[in-house]
């Protein structure tokens, strides 16, 4: 139940919102860890700042048409939210996939206000995407989508204004393309205007593993916090794309076992550990689908199509594909089968009714706005390379994030704590990633 004063500031945002049921999943859990605050320090709602945080500063929605090698006109729809700019320049990825639309990107973007701010580190939240599919369309289609997406989008952005990143359907050789759009429309080199770049031109060394490290290494920190630890034990990832790969690859330096990956076609299981140079081929070079894996494994490798990854039995799970990817039955079969820790990699993959059953049953349980903020904090050390005009090598970069998830772990438990909410994860993610914008938002006044 929340208090009268925070339930009516709710019920106005549901009210603006209607139709956007990821967008309006993500307020309601922020609001209900938002109640401990609101006890406390009712200023914040009382000054509006709730809801001037929900509504994003500005939203831009564009046509992107282009040709396809048959040479037929498409014509696709480009979003780019500027959620808040309260801590620095809006910052957050863009999404290529059919499912896109502005209520997903909202979700994105809300979620992303928090991450950025637990980082520590001066950016602002933002999102963007399209709903175009990259699957299945050569390197020529899609380098005249990026070209017609950029035409439009590099009227808003900026190294000081907003610095998009990748996400799904959104990599290495998207940025690319971006990038060349962009150089070639401003006739500046900017590198600090999108991050996730190739490392010849303005990329950092460690970004396209770092949500995938920080995500393990936000499970380790959770695991030792209560003696634990990945050494010996059986993990479980879903996706095979950026953050699963890299994930599998830190679990499996901290001693884990990987033993699955997946894609919407369906998962493998590997009881002798995953093989990433395997993994590695057939998702980052040649493009395949998963169950190529397990032909070309054999041994003890299986494809299982369809299905849900999450009834194979792990001690820790990083979920690491999309939204609303691990469900409430998926939630008791982990639970029943022993988990002792869930991370987040994706953004939003547990249901509410998961990520219920994970705190009833003690499991430790890091929401994605804390886990995998790894990504985002890697791309503003990008950011500050580009500005210092400098490249920094893999071990110090790599110790900078490492040090930063122990920092955004840290905060999380000290927060939860000081709410009496010992071990409550995502109330701490939530309550100390809205003071600080808050705090911020406050300073400025009504704006
Ligand atoms: P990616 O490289 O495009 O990989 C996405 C993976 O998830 C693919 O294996 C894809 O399979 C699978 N997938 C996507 N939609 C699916 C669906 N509806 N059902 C089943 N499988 C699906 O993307 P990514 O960068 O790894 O992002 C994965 C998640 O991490 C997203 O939630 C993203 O927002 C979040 N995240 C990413 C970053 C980052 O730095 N990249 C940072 C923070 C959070 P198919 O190829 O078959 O579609």
């Amino acid at each position: 139940m929340l208090d009268a004063a925070l339930q009516s500031t709710y019920d106005e945002v549901m009210r603006r919102n209607p139709g956007e049921p990821e967008f309006r999943q993500a307020v309601h859990e922020v609001f209900e860890s938002l109640e401990v605050l609101q006890e406390r320090q009712p200023e914040y709602n009382d000054a509006g700042i709730i809801t001037r945080l929900c509504e994003p500063e500005r939203q831009i929605i564009f046509r992107v048409p282009w040709v396809d090698d048959q040479g037929t006109v498409q014509v696709n729809r480009g979003f780019r939210v500027e959620y808040n700019s309260a801590l620095g320049p809006y910052k957050g990825g863009l999404r290529f996939h059919p499912s896109v639309n502005l209520g997903i990107v909202k979700f994105l973007g809300f979620e992303q206000i928090f991450k950025n701010s637990l980082t520590g580190l001066p950016i602002g939240g933002g999102k963007g995407g399209s709903d175009f599919d990259p699957h299945g369309r050569s390197d020529g289609e899609v380098m005249r989508f990026c070209q017609s997406f950029m035409t439009e989008l590099h009227r808003h952005i900026g190294e000081y204004t907003d610095v998009p990143a990748g996400d799904i359907g959104v990599g290495a050789r998207e940025i690319g393309f971006l990038f060349g759009q962009f150089k070639r429309l401003t006739n500046r080199y900017e590198a600090g205007v999108l991050t996730g770049k190739g490392l010849d031109w303005g990329g950092s060394l460690v970004r396209k593993e770092a949500t995938g490290y920080g995500s393990a290494i936000f499970a380790d920190e959770m695991l030792k916090a209560r003696d634990s630890g990945f050494e010996g034990r059986r993990v479980g990832v879903s996706g095979s794309g950026n953050v699963a790969i890299y994930s599998i690859e830190k679990a499996q330096q901290l001693g884990g076992i990987p033993v699955t990956a997946s894609d919407s076609s369906g998962y493998v299981v590997d009881e002798d550990g995953i093989d990433l140079d395997l993994l590695k081929q057939i998702k980052e070079v040649e493009r395949g689908r998963i169950s190529v894996y397990a032909e070309r494994r054999g041994g003890n490798a299986r494809f299982v199509a369809g299905g849900s990854v999450w009834d194979v039995p792990v001690a820790i799970a990083l979920p690491s594909a999309t939204q609303n990817e691990l469900d409430e039955k998926a939630a008791k079969t982990l639970v029943a089968n022993g988990v002792e820790a869930v991370s987040e990699g994706a953004n939003m993959p547990c249901t509410p009714e998961a990520v219920a059953l994970f705190r009833e049953a003690g499991v430790a349980f890091g929401p994605g706005k804390a886990a995998n903020a790894g990504g985002v904090a890697t791309s503003a050390l990008e950011m500050q390379q580009n500005a210092s005009r400098d490249t920094w090598t893999f071990e110090y970069t790599e110790e900078r994030l490492t040090q930063i998830m122990r920092g955004i772990h840290a905060t999380c438990l000290e927060t939860a704590e000081e709410f009496d909410r010992p071990g409550d994860y995502v109330v701490g993610a939530n309550v100390a990633g809205f003071r600080k914008v808050a705090d911020a938002m406050m300073a400025f006044g009504v704006i």
